[in-house]
């Protein structure tokens, strides 16, 4: 059974402008701008009969000539896929059409209810251009309007009144679509937004985790450790809680490079700076400082516990074996804490030379500097 669901074949008919190549913002756009154009060239049929049918031949004419333009400017559109002359064509026309409704109405006195159309231009530029083009077709509606104001003595003159049932139809038929058109139309502008700022969102988290990781081992990098390190610095300041800053650097690592290659360096940064990773706690926090340097900070820790933690992950060091090589190394450290209202340099300072006392005291160990 073949079967085209009608839902199938509007979605094919506001898509048949679509090229493969197009943005999904520009899908988007193209997808409304030909719901919105079909619509009111569909609904202009429907109005300009009601005008025939009431006695009102060249009323009935204007939205049944709209058709054909407008129909014809979307069947160029779909085989061009033309979308800047067609949108320039669409606005166009929802600019002129209630104009020239008005005027064979007879003038405000008996049409202005069809003004309600006369809005769509400026807020259709507005989404699908720019607020530049909005205001020149915002201009054009003032034109139109002024020109309106010094010809309506003449279109009065040729006015006939129009039934006053009728008048309110019109009016209730006219304010339905608009109201319809308007918030179809803030619907798409807020998604649109929406859409925009959530990937705006994600880029900046990405571009921000970026900016903060070394590449290589994944760990923080000196920028991260700056601005976390004056967190934790203030926050040690405002609670008088201790905080146990170390440094630590792998022993004699010129000679892995130099015997084993520098793949082979590599592998040894990334798998120690993975190892101390596991061994911290959650909350402590662990960014690489240099070449081969990492510092750790750790929060509400006395100097005790830091020693402590430094000499499990010393031992952790030697321990590690590096891929199927016979390769073993070990690694310095220095511990210091945080002296209440110091800065940034004079804490890493003292962490620093705490550390290159355990490599002058012969490496592998872990030296405590607490002044
Ligand atoms: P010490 O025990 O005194 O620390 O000796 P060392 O050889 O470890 O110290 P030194 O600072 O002289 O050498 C550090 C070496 O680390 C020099 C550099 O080639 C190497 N290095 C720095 N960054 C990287 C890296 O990203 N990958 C590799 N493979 N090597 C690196
Ligand atoms: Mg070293
Ligand atoms: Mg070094």
């Amino acid at each position: 059974m073949t079967e085209i669901s009608h839902r199938g074949l509007l979605r094919r008919w506001l898509t048949l402008g679509v090229a493969a190549s197009d943005s999904k913002d520009l899908r988007l756009k193209k997808t409304v701008m030909t719901f919105v154009s079909s619509s009111i060239a569909f609904l202009a049929i429907f109005w300009g009969g009601l005008y025939l049918y009431s006695g009102y031949p060249l009323s009935g004419a204007i939205p049944l000539t709209y058709t054909v333009i407008s129909l014809s400017s979307t069947l160029h559109f779909f085989r061009t896929k033309h979308f800047g002359f067609f949108c320039f064509s669409q606005q166009l026309l929802i600019l002129l059409l209630p104009f020239l409704l008005m005027w064979s109405l007879g003038g405000f006195a008996n049409g202005s209810v069809v003004m309600i159309w006369a809005f769509f231009a400026p807020l259709a530029a507005l989404f699908f251009i720019d607020l530049k083009a909005a205001t020149r077709w915002m201009l054009a509606f003032i034109a139109l309007l002024l020109l309106s104001a010094a010809l309506d003595p003449t279109f009065a003159a040729h006015a006939r009144p129009m039934p006053a049932g009728l008048n309110t139809l019109y009016f209730l038929m006219n304010t339905g679509c608009g109201f319809i058109l308007i918030g179809m139309m803030l619907y798409y502008f807020v998604k649109d937004r929406e859409t925009a700022y959530l990937k705006l969102q994600k880029s900046e988290t990405h571009i921000r985790r970026m900016m903060l990781t070394d590449p290589l081992t994944g760990v923080a990098n000196r920028r991260h450790l700056d601005e976390r390190l004056a967190i934790e610095l203030a926050r040690q300041a405002r609670y008088h809680q201790p905080l146990a800053v170390v440094m630590t650097d792998i022993d004699w690592f010129k000679r892995v490079n130099d015997l084993y290659g520098h793949a082979m360096g590599d592998t040894v940064l990334k798998t120690f700076a993975a190892r101390l990773k596991d061994t911290l706690r959650t909350t402590d926090f662990m960014a690489r400082y240099g070449g081969e340097e990492f510092v750790l900070l750790l929060p509400n820790t006395g100097s005790e516990e830091a020693v402590a933690l430094a000499e499990r992950l010393r031992e952790a060091t030697r321990s590690i074996r590096f891929d199927d090589s016979d390769l073993t190394v070990t690694a310095s450290f220095g511990v210091t804490t945080a002296q209440p209202g110091e800065s940034m340099p004079e804490v890493l300072s003292r962490a620093d030379e705490a550390m290159y006392l355990s490599k002058s005291g012969g490496r592998d160990r872990v030296t405590l500097l607490l002044e």
